[in-house]
C-alpha cells in the first residue's frame, strides 16, 4: 500500500484473479473448450468434468468470482440463456429434465473461481447425487428466519409481503438440487480481499464487500 491511488490494490487483486482464472482464459480463447453457445457477453461450454453428458457451464465473459458481483442485467441475461440451453438439452439429448444451479461460495460447493450457472441434463435413474436432505426446522425458527430475510430484502428491493399467512401449508418447499461440488481453490479465496470490488453492481444498496467476505468464508466484514 503506497497510497498513490485509492482502489489500486483492489484493481490489482481483480487483475490477478482474472489472470489466474481458467475460465477467463477459455473466454479469451487461450484454453480450448467445447463451446455450446457464445454471444457478446456470455459463453456456454461443456464441463470438462461433467456430472452427466451435456453438463453445460454458462458464464459471463466478464470475470466475477461470485454471483452478487455480477450486474443485475447479467443475472437476467444468464437465466434467459440458461432457459434456452435447458430447452435445447431437453430436445437434443432427449433427457427427462435438467438441474440448473449456481454454487455461490465455497461452502455451497463452488470450485470454479468464476461465477457460472450449471445446466445438467437429467435422465431417470441417472443416480446423480444432487438431492437435498430434509432437516425439520421448528415453525417458530422458520418464522424468525422469514422475518430476518424479509427485513434485509425489504431494504434492498422495497417490496415485502405484509405478514405471514395465518397457516403455512406443510408442503410449501422450494426444494432444489444443489450440487455436491468440491470446495473452491484455497489460494483463490485468499487472493480476493474484502476490497476486491467496491462498487455495488447490483445497484440495490447491499454491501457487496460484506457479502463477498461471507462467500469467502469470513462470515462478516
Ligand atoms: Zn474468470
Amino acid at each position: 500500500m503506497d497510497g498513490t491511488a485509492s482502489g489500486a490494490s483492489s484493481e490489482q487483486a481483480a487483475a490477478l484473479q482474472k489472470e489466474n482464472c481458467l475460465f477467463c482464459h477459455i473466454v479469451e480463447g487461450k484454453v480450448l473448450s467445447r463451446k455450446v453457445y457464445e454471444d457478446e457477453s456470455v459463453i456456454a461450454i461443456l464441463d470438462i468434468n461433467p456430472a452427466n453428458a451435456g453438463h453445460i457451464l454458462l458464464m459471463p465473459k466478464e470475470h466475477y468470482l461470485f454471483m452478487p458481483q455480477a450486474p443485475e442485467t447479467m443475472i437476467g441475461k444468464l437465466f434467459v440463456v440458461a432457459k434456452q440451453l435447458s430447452h435445447a438439452a431437453l430436445r437434443a439429448l432427449r433427457t427427462d429434465g435438467t438441474t440448473i444451479f449456481v454454487a455461490n461460495g465455497g461452502i455451497a460447493g463452488q470450485r470454479a473461481p468464476h461465477f457460472m450457472v450449471h445446466i445438467i441434463p437429467r435422465l431417470t435413474g441417472d443416480g446423480l447425487a444432487l438431492s437435498v436432505a430434509e432437516n425439520p426446522i421448528a415453525a417458530e425458527v422458520n418464522e424468525q428466519v422469514r422475518k430476518q430475510i424479509q427485513a434485509v430484502l425489504g431494504a434492498a428491493l422495497g417490496a415485502a409481503p405484509s405478514s405471514a399467512p395465518a397457516e403455512m401449508p406443510e408442503a410449501v418447499s422450494g426444494r432444489a438440487e444443489p450440487a455436491a461440488e468440491k470446495p473452491i481453490v484455497p489460494e483463490e479465496r485468499k487472493k480476493v480481499g474484502s476490497d476486491s470490488d467496491k462498487q455495488d453492481s447490483s445497484g440495490n444498496g447491499v454491501d457487496l464487500d460484506t457479502i463477498t467476505n461471507m462467500l469467502l468464508g469470513g462470515r462478516n466484514g
